[in-house]
């Protein structure tokens, strides 16, 4: 008899150290979207205890901003060997708790591990410019200094990942961070704050409360957003949320990081190596469920190639594997929730209307009725109309038909989200139209590679509604740091700006 899921978490999570009493005792259900089952009861925060874990980061970060750079690497370098320690149980917990298989749980945790090798290193390279004056007998340069309390609030499809590339980052910075997960994903959160908490130990003297969780639902992240003292809120989810959020800091003039909705298409052109395309398309479009920001929801497929690539493409989807991510070869587990079932579900039959022609998106009877397990769903398109330009969190895959890259270009481009996007190709013109100016507008443009998924090395964003934010790799630690520009005097003059003499002997 196969252990409950429940009892799984619990295992987990007191193995990592969690009270019992913090996923026993609660009035806020936690559900495993593999069952539908409640795994936990977790406590949820009030605005009055978040306004206190925000004011005891703020007296940590007043400590950690003088903690020499290398030192606070240190730190996520520990935090590194925890993270390996715990790669399988954090793993089975994110599968537990968001439905992903166990290698996309594992895959997760390993990104985890690699910003944190990303952000040691960082941690000796937070370095600014040495910039030539005009004045004779000065010296200007910039300096990068810590910035604040970090507030993070997160999806729930990424429930680990995106706390851990915001939190590697900000603590080499010299930041203290208050995170919120969605309230559908509270166990990781409480788990991965032990595993820091772990790190923290062995490194003996941080301050107190340098990271902290706070559990609950948008009114918990709301208390976060408003707090003068959140001098940066990274928030990643819906572009709903970010509407939101983005003014309200704005209005107190924080700093954000938007990590919005995406509406990622492919483009396929007659010269695509169709095998390498095929794959490509079918892992970016039905892994995770179709419920990652960087799923491939819309497909732009050249007129010459179409009848070779799509029935080949629905043949894949015809034959993938759909249950309980928890069991052997099974590729595509279930939704989040009923909701995402729903919206689902209201996308094809609008798609329908719109002259679409739906192949899949049927609901499967997997494990109870409580659990949302579906087919995932290739939808014919004769134009790009009516759902096709929303993204839906759920794994639909709309096909088009074109026969000018320009056009596919501008078609593809005219979406209100932003985030990712791929061309298979081999020729080199149509590859550099696709990654020029007038091509992608998209954060992510790939080539030959497909929409979902990203390196921890490149910065992680999008444009327009996806919210403009960058977060982990390149140079995105900037927006973790406030920088100073500071002009030194050594000389025995004072040479006054646009030559003004000021005389007042
Ligand atoms: P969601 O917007 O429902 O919730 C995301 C988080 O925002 C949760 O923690 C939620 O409690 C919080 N929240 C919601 N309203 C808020 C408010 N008014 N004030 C403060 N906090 C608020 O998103 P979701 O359903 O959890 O995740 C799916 C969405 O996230 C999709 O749109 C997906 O594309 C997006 N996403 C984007 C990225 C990215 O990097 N661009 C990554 C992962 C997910």
């Amino acid at each position: 008899m196969p252990q409950s899921l429940k009892s799984d978490a619990h295992e987990i999570l007191s193995r990592f150290g969690v009270t019992a009493t913090r996923y026993t005792d609660g009035s806020m259900d936690s559900f495993s979207p593999v069952t539908g089952e409640a795994v936990a009861s977790v406590t949820p925060d009030t605005a009055d205890s978040t306004a206190t874990s925000i004011a005891k980061a703020h007296a940590a970060f007043l400590a950690w901003r003088t903690t020499p750079a290398p030192k606070r690497g240190e730190l996520v370098r520990l935090f590194g060997e925890e993270l390996r320690a715990a790669k399988d149980d954090l793993g089975r917990l994110v599968s537990i708790e968001a439905g992903k298989s166990p290698s996309e749980g594992a895959g997760e945790v390993q990104e985890m591990i690699d910003i944190c090798d990303f952000a040691v290193g960082l941690s000796r390279q937070l370095y600014g410019l040495t910039i030539a004056t005009e004045r004779p007998g000065h010296r200007m340069m910039e300096t990068w200094h810590p910035l604040g309390v970090v507030g993070v609030i997160s999806a729930f499809n990424f429930p680990v990942a995106v706390w851990s590339w915001n939190t590697a980052i900000a603590l080499v910075c010299g930041n203290s961070v208050v995170w919120k997960p969605s309230e559908k994903t509270p166990l990781t959160g409480l788990a991965c704050q032990a595993i820091l908490d772990r790190a923290l130990k062995r490194f003996g003297d941080a301050p107190e409360n340098l990271s902290q969780v706070v559990i609950g639902a948008a009114d918990v992240g709301q208390a976060l957003v408003d707090n003068p003292q959140v001098a940066l809120v990274s928030a990643t989810g819906s572009t709903r949320m970010g509407r939101i959020v983005g003014p309200r800091v704005a209005e107190r003039f924080g700093r954000c990081i938007l990590e919005l909705g995406g509406n990622n298409a492919g483009i396929v052109t007659p010269s695509a190596d169709l095998d390498m395309a095929l794959r490509a398309v079918a892992f970016g479009a039905m892994g995770t469920a179709g419920q990652r920001c960087t799923t491939t929801r819309r497909l732009f497929v050249h007129a010459d190639v179409y009848d070779d690539l799509v029935p080949r493409l629905k043949k894949a989807y015809a034959s993938v594997s759909v249950g309980n991510p928890l069991t052997e070869n099974v590729l595509v587990g279930p939704l989040i929730d009923k909701d995402a079932f729903d919206g689902m579900q209201s996308a094809l039959s609008a798609a329908k209307n719109a002259g679409g022609t739906v192949h899949g998106g049927e609901r499967l009877e997997v494990e109870t009725d409580a659990a949302f397990y579906v087919k995932p769903a290739i939808v014919e398109m004769p134009s790009q109309t009516g759902p096709v330009v929303e993204e839906t969190f759920a794994p639909i895959l709309y096909v088009m038909r074109y026969t000018d890259l320009e056009e596919a270009i501008a078609d593809h481009n005219a979406v209100a989200a932003g985030l990712s996007s791929a061309i298979f190709t081999t020729d080199l013109r149509e590859m550099e139209q696709f990654l020029s100016a007038a091509g992608s507008d998209c954060g992510i443009a790939n080539v030959n590679i497909g929409t979902s998924g990203a390196e921890i090395g490149g910065a992680f964003g999008g444009e327009k509604e996806t919210g403009g934010g960058r977060e982990s790799g390149s140079d995105a630690w900037k927006a973790y740091m406030r920088r100073a520009t500071n002009t030194i005097n050594y000389s025995r003059e004072l040479p006054l700006a646009q030559g003004v003499v000021f005389d007042i002997d």
